[in-house]
């Protein structure tokens, strides 16, 4: 059962291959830091690829037909692709879902304020974070600020190396002596993740001067009133750009690699994909950190929705169609895994760990504890894998999340299993989960690519 590395069976042209993907995909994680960037990173990668809007088919009352490329958006922070295949639809689909939010700091509705000359703006954290790993580093400003009059102004401030950054400040060590003996889950704690964006006052203004200062830079730059804040979605995300780590550079350190390791390879996969005869569907979502809620969360009718819209489209609607088509279909639910760390050995059991290396991880279940809330795919799924794996000579690898009762974690994988659909949990290893850098490796970015692709491919016996 022990498995090889990777890298030992990777051929020239391979290697070379697996270096261009990652170059490729470092791009695509500075180009989409925050989920609404993502998908237009998608939509202008698929567009090159010959997709175009379903919005647009419909809109021209086109009829679809096998070979055809579609690609559906839900409010710019969720997008499903489509390549439809020359079988029935109701014979089901091949799905490949991933999620693109990551886990950050959002800025709070009123979230601007003043205190003893420095300006601090206020936020909530989103998603599952190690709060102290946040304070003391460089964090640059994403997202949109809607104005009343429906203009929306998009921001990305602290990325190119000419802007300013921000930094939520940390305790001296001197004074930490009260500090450092808490407990790490409250050394910082929510409330106090709070930016430090100024210090400069504006001459002649008598009471919050530093505050008038950079609401007077705001409504330069941006035309944007205090109160337009309200209406803002603006993510607070480590500064700086996706680096290639290590001496031998084998690994990737960046920020929001879950679950984007698994949408860039899962969209280059859907792309590269030639003539399919079973369709092949990208699904990328967001709010999977915070319970795939929400109309954009996979929990939401969107991509129920987009199916209905496409077989319409293709003139074979009906309710039935829809549900035999989803219940047909059968997914990867591609999400990371939590790579084998020597310096926490403990909290993993060395035969069922991911390990670096070892490639595309596949994993039948989830959850915590006695497997709560997991969708345990069933043994003969996780079977056509292996087939479908060893096939392609894809390097594979299956693992839980940690040792049983040490914690855990969830995916989409069982949301859209309640259509009745196979489906597996399968994504990449990564180190330092959640954390504002996290760490890759290039040899199982590429497996995964590798494997995503063999899965797309194989004909539905
Ligand atoms: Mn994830
Ligand atoms: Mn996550």
């Amino acid at each position: 059962m022990e498995r090889k590395n990777a890298w030992l069976s990777l051929t020239e042209e391979q290697r070379r291959e697996m270096h261009a993907l990652c170059e490729d995909y470092k791009t695509f994680l500075d180009n989409g830091k925050t989920e609404r960037e993502c998908v237009k990173e998608t939509i202008c990668r698929a567009e090159k690829a010959g997709y175009v809007n379903l919005e647009q088919v419909i809109a021209d009352g086109r009829t679809l037909i096998p070979g055809d490329k579609v690609y559906a958006v839900c409010m710019g922070k969720a997008i499903a692709l489509f390549h439809l295949g020359s079988e029935d639809m109701e014979k089901g689909m091949n799905i490949l879902g991933a999620h693109i939010d990551s886990p950050r700091l959002d800025l709070k509705q009123n979230p601007l304020y003043e205190d003893n000359d420095q300006v601090l703006l206020d936020t909530h954290y989103y998603g599952g974070i190690k709060k102290y790993q946040w304070v003391a580093l460089p964090l640059a400003l994403h997202g949109v600020i809607a104005k009343k009059d429906g203009s929306v102004i998009n921001i990305s401030i602290g990325e190119n190396s000419e802007d300013p950054v921000f930094c939520i400040s940390d305790l001296l060590p001197h004074l930490g002596a009260d500090q450092m003996g808490k407990k790490a889950s409250v050394v910082i704690e929510g409330e106090d993740l709070n930016i430090l964006v100024g210090s400069e006052p504006l001459v002649g203004e008598e009471k919050d001067s530093v505050k008038a200062n950079i609401l007077q830079i705001l409504k330069d730059s941006y035309g944007m009133e205090e109160e337009d804040f309200l209406s803002a979605e603006i993510e607070v995300v480590p500064a700086g750009k996706a680096r290639d780590m290590g001496f031998d550079r084998s690994m990737v350190l960046a920020y929001g690699q879950d679950d984007r390791i698994c949408a860039y390879t899962s969209l280059m996969a859907q792309l590269d994909l030639e003539h399919t005869d079973t369709t092949a569907v990208c699904l990328l979502v967001d709010k999977e950190e915070i319970g795939s809620v929400g109309a954009t969360g996979m929990h939401s009718r969107f991509f129920e929705n987009t199916v209905a819209e496409i077989l319409h489209a293709m003139g074979q609607y009906s309710e039935l169609s829809v549900r035999r088509t989803l219940s047909h279909s059968r997914m990867i639910s591609s999400d990371v895994s939590a790579a084998f760390d020597p310096n926490y050995a403990s909290v993993s059991e060395k035969k069922n760990a991911a390990y670096f290396g070892r490639g595309l991880v596949f994993n039948k279940y989830t959850g915590s504890r006695g497997k709560s809330g997991s969708n345990d795919a069933s043994a003969e799924y996780m079977a056509s894998m292996r087939h479908i794996m060893d096939d392609a000579q894809v390097s594979w690898q299956t693992a839980e999340l940690g040792k049983v009762d040490q914690g855990g974690g969830g995916t989409i994988a069982y949301i859209s299993a309640n259509y009745g659909m196979d489906v597996i949990d399968s994504g990449i290893a990564i180190l330092s989960m959640h954390a504002p850098w996290e760490i890759s490796c290039k040899v199982d970015i590429y497996e995964g690519y590798r494997g995503y692709l063999a899965f797309l491919k194989a004909h539905r016996s």
